[in-house]
């Protein structure tokens, strides 16, 4: 099922000539009222007339994340602030954010995008989709259900849902799709089991995304379940979910190219990678009309092809690896910098410790633990007062990754032990 065939099937030199197109028209737009970019090409002697056609992306201007964070939103909108109708951000905490502005017309690419995803899954109009992403700053639900009522599908809005009553909704009125990250699908495959619901469900597919799962996670789901799974791609930076996603024949996740073009670095330069190859991943957002980003190095790390899939889409596809060539990491599909968590924990003075997160997956759902280390005049803490560090540390956790942690009591020696010296953060996930 292809949802917009004339644009995921057109040949590529229509593609690249469409992608041309828009990248003259955003170079032109973004120079005259992004002064940042302008700045940045003054810089390199371009002006808007040097790019005329996609094999000009490369002489353009990189971005990075923390280009956004330093600047802050205002500098980066290309529309007056009365064109914007809605904002999100990439994180829950102060200081930091990562805000970008949205006009009408990007909120309905970002519905055409997740529309042609929820097809690629094989669901239609007359499937009955269950969306259990968080509806709120995190671009996963809102993207998700606007896409889903744009191909007729029944929407059920189930993110503050409890799992066991997210089951039985689905049940009862026969949900045949779902879109949530994969760590909570899993979560919910055990979940069915433990009460023997599988054979009741009429549950056919679902779309998982905005963190990196293992094939042998997929496997696991597809068969507890008995259902297909898809991998879906996006970034917050543009407004999340369904820049890319995978088709029946699960060979990398096509690119909607039409709207991203998108480029592999080699990890830590500016030189291209042939296609096959692995590096960073870099898109250019060619209709963004609120915060338009020119080559925003994702810190993903992938590879690209743009030979033609079986499924009839001519899209250029990407093969994700998991991990980062930057300093983000995801937990349970929220994304934050380890500088982030590093001043999370210097904000929590009220104990001379030393702090170290560190991450695992224990049934497929990503766990946090975070130990804290006493120097030695004060191991001898009341309990009380170690459950006043407790709900410190707990309540700084959950305020900035949504996570509870588990908070135990260590000596400085053991973790720097289990820290290597390195950093407040360990992560022990394995992705392949
Ligand atoms: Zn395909």
């Amino acid at each position: 099922m292809i949802w917009n065939e004339a644009r995921e099937c057109m040949s590529r030199d229509e593609l690249m000539t469409l992608q041309g197109e828009r990248l003259v028209q955003l170079v032109k737009k973004v120079y005259h009222s992004v002064a940042y970019y302008r700045k940045k090409m003054q810089k390199e002697g371009l002006e808007p007339g040097d790019i005329r056609r996609i094999e000009d992306l490369s002489k353009l201007p990189f971005t990075t994340s923390e280009d956004l964070i330093q600047n802050g939103p205002f500098e980066f909108l290309a529309v007056p602030q009365s064109e914007i109708i809605r904002y999100h951000s990439s994180n829950a905490t102060t200081g930091t954010e990562l805000i970008i502005g949205c006009t009408r017309d990007d909120i309905e690419i970002w519905a055409e995008c997740v529309a042609r995803c929820i097809y690629m899954a094989g669901l239609g109009r007359n499937d009955t989709i269950q969306i259990a992403h968080n509806y709120g700053l995190f671009t996963g639900g809102l993207g998700a259900h606007y896409g889903a009522e744009k191909i007729g599908a029944a929407v059920v809005p189930s993110s503050t849902c409890s799992t066991d009553r997210l089951i039985k909704i689905m049940k009862e009125i026969h949900v045949t799709g779902i879109m949530c990250t994969p760590s909570y699908l899993l979560h919910i495959a055990k979940a069915i089991r433990n009460v023997r619901e599988v054979g009741n469900l009429k549950l056919r597919a679902a779309i998982c995304g905005m963190e990196i799962w293992p094939e042998k996670m997929r496997k696991e789901i597809e068969e507890m379940l008995g259902i297909r799974t898809h991998d879906v791609y996006g970034l917050s930076e543009f407004a999340g979910l369904g820049v890319a996603c995978d088709c029946e024949y699960h060979k990398g996740l096509h690119v909607q190219e039409d709207f991203f073009a998108a480029e592999v670095l080699r990890k830590n330069s500016n030189i291209l990678v042939k296609d096959g190859e692995k590096g960073e991943l870099v898109f250019t957002t060619l209709q963004r009309e609120g915060t338009p980003l020119l080559r925003y190095r994702t810190g993903d790390i992938a590879a690209l092809t743009r030979e033609q899939c079986g499924c009839g889409r001519t899209t250029a596809r990407i093969d994700l690896f998991g991990g980062k060539t930057n300093d983000t990491i995801v937990i349970r599909g929220v994304s934050v910098f380890r500088l982030q968590l590093e001043s999370m924990f210097a904000g929590i003075n009220d104990v001379h410790a030393r702090y170290l997160m560190r991450i695992y997956r224990t049934a497929g759902l990503d766990m946090v633990d975070v130990m804290v280390g006493l120097d030695e005049t004060q191991e001898l803490l009341l309990a009380q007062e170690k459950d006043f560090v407790k709900i410190k540390v707990t309540a700084a956790v959950r305020n900035l990754i949504g996570v509870t942690p588990n908070v135990l009591f260590a000596n400085t020696e053991e973790i720097a032990r289990m820290a290597r010296g390195v950093s407040t953060v360990v992560d022990e996930r394995s992705y392949r």
